[in-house]
């Protein structure tokens, strides 16, 4: 039996099942605050199995969702200009900017390169002096880390023709900001990946400030179930508090390198997010040391946020308010080959893994 079936075993998951139904006695709603687990748990089609006394509700925590159209649109103008190519992940491509979308561009012409780690873009930025290179850095704390090293290899280098056109975030303020608008959220299935490089700190305000469980959940079905399970136990328990079940990627003082390094290059600002506006705190900024290599500054973009296209309630989705299907463009003329919003376009996005797995 390899990792991945022992994690799948059907004799496990239904025993874990049995306790959630036999315990879930009372209303209980649990956010998943990350993408993946949003994708991992309608893909494994377990809110189904679920007693209907959990209410699963579907967070901010798919980076591409989250990113603004003004972002998109600042990239795709310095890809337009002669000297400067952008560098990104694949996932951004369709995301739509306010009139066109990255992948659209680069067929039109523009310089985007599709990448799969911020030290290709240096290697381009080394190997070609002539062009300016900008690296276009989204994620929360799982990708920041990459970021930063390789802006401090930049400096070390002297690279001066290399950027980032930064969109990092950090979780917590978002996941406060839900409660603050008045989402009931009894507890939270907390990223796991983003934990293996922050710990469990980080969560302990929301223990304090709202009461609110939160478990570290890995990404398999016994992940999820018994992450789910341990929610129900604190519910049941009164006894909130922050707990790991994926202890097989995450411990408690989360990976100390690499939150050195992050802090060494960013410093925290306010970020804009999709669904929730400016939130203080939120974002990743370069440190005045690093400062050269900011996007932002060296290019003087205006990153001024645009609505969303009219009838599109990504923001209502990404902050549970809304199920995507109670979006009236919701497979009728929004679907992953066609998407309108950015929930739709991001495999981790809610309205794509409703359109995929929950709705087909
Ligand atoms: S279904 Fe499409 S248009 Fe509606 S909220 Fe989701 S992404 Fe936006």
């Amino acid at each position: 039996m390899d990792l991945i079936d022992e994690f799948r075993n059907r004799d496990l998951c239904e025993t874990l099942l049995a306790h959630i139904h036999s315990e879930a006695l009372h209303n209980f709603t649990i956010m998943e605050v990350c993408g993946g687990h949003t994708m991992a748990l309608h893909r494994f089609g377990i809110p189904a199995l679920l007693p209907s006394t959990i209410h699963l509700l579907s967070g901010p925590g798919c980076p591409v969702c989250v990113t603004g159209r003004g972002f998109i649109d600042q990239a795709i103008e310095l890809a337009m200009h002669n000297n400067i190519s952008v560098c990104t992940y694949g996932d951004l491509l369709r995301v739509p900017g306010s009139l066109t979308t990255l992948e659209k561009a680069r067929a039109a012409g523009a310089s985007i390169e599709i990448i799969y780690s911020p030290l290709q873009c240096l290697e381009f930025a080394r190997e070609n002096p002539a062009m300016k290179f900008v690296f276009l850095g989204i994620g929360f704390e799982t990708t920041a880390p990459a970021s930063a090293v390789t802006l401090v290899k930049a400096a070390e280098e002297r690279i001066d023709n290399f950027y980032l056109l930064s969109a990092h975030k950090v979780m917590p303020p978002a996941m406060a900001a839900i409660i603050h608008a008045g989402v009931k959220v009894d507890g939270y299935l907390c990223p796991g990946h983003v934990s293996t490089i922050t710990g469990t700190n980080m969560y302990e305000p929301l223990v304090i400030d709202f009461k609110v469980g939160c478990v570290i959940a890995g990404f398999e079905p016994l992940d999820l179930l018994q992450s789910i399970l341990m929610l129900v136990r604190q519910f049941n328990g009164a006894e909130p508090r922050v707990e790991i079940q994926y202890t097989r990627a995450v411990k408690p003082e989360g990976n100390p390198k690499a939150q050195q390094i992050m802090n060494q290059v960013f410093e925290p600002c306010d970020a804009w997010w999709r669904g929730l506006g400016v939130l203080n705190n939120s974002g990743m900024q370069l440190r005045p040391i690093y400062q050269h290599m900011d996007a932002v500054l060296a290019f003087g973009l205006n990153m001024a946020e645009p609505p969303d296209p009219p009838g599109c309630r990504c923001g209502e989705v990404l902050k549970g308010l809304l199920k995507p299907t109670q979006c009236s463009l919701f497979s009728k003329i929004c679907n992953p080959t066609n998407p309108i919003g950015a929930c739709m376009v991001s495999a981790e996005g809610a309205c794509q893994s409703f359109y995929k797995y929950a709705n087909h």
